[in-house]
């Protein structure tokens, strides 16, 4: 057994059986991935609209790809209809050029909404009050052709492992609460995606639906 197979059933083996992984592939080459692909990993995370693009036209159709990274409004049109679910939804103008995307091209894009809840100030994303006007305004009733299907956040990088637990406690309580005024009874807001490398363990005791995984998995030697 290889050593990429080893490490990703290693970490499957410590998620719960509603806990997916998706293989953060964004600084791998096509060969890596591959590897990963024929160890039975089909869901894959990108950072970069060109390189989704790429790499996705050179892999497998059946890969689940997950788009990651901020996203700027002119390059919106490489990511819709390619990605599986777009984890990175930070502002309203991009929920608007994405639905008019999506719109174009008859077609419905799976969105998460990415929650700033990091101590950082470079970290993209609502703020919580932000997320929680805009649910209550009705805008996010306004995007037929969005999935939004629930909410994605990053803790702060630091090895205070109690403030990480209380930043993912944070995103676990607003998903709940705009589950409740803003998408009762709708199956499709579903999803927690928090947890990374350093950090996942702790995302799924916080109940993570979606852990985003890149070094753990591909700095091992093959
Ligand atoms: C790079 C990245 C990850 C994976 O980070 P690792 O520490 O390598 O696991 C997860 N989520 C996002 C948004 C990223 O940009």
């Amino acid at each position: 057994m290889n050593a990429l197979r080893e490490q990703l059933l290693s970490i499957n083996n410590c998620l719960p059986l509603h806990t997916a992984l998706v293989a953060v592939s964004k600084t791998q080459p096509v060969g890596i991935i591959r590897k990963a692909y024929e160890a039975g990993q089909r869901a894959f995370g990108e950072s970069r609209p060109q390189a989704l693009r790429d790499k996705a036209s050179k892999l497998p159709e059946d890969i689940e790809w997950h788009f990651i990274g901020h996203l700027q409004s002119n390059k919106i049109k490489l990511v819709v209809g390619l990605a599986h679910t777009i984890h990175s939804a930070d502002s309203e103008k991009l929920l608007i050029d994405l639905n008019k995307e999506a719109a174009r091209r008859q077609c419905t894009q799976r969105c998460l909404l990415q929650v700033r809840i990091a101590q950082e100030e470079t970290k993209y994303g609502f703020a919580p009050d932000e997320l929680r006007a805009l649910a209550a305004s009705g805008f996010l009733a306004q995007l037929p052709h969005l999935q939004i299907a629930g909410l994605m956040g990053m803790a702060t990088n630091t090895s205070d492992t109690a403030q990480i637990r209380r930043e993912f406690r944070t995103m676990k309580s607003l998903y709940t609460e705009l589950q409740q005024t803003c998408f009762p009874a709708d199956p499709a807001f579903c999803e927690l995606s928090m947890g990374m490398s350093n950090d996942y363990a702790i995302a799924v005791e916080e109940g993570s639906t979606i852990v985003r995984v890149g070094s753990a998995i591909f700095s091992v030697k093959n």
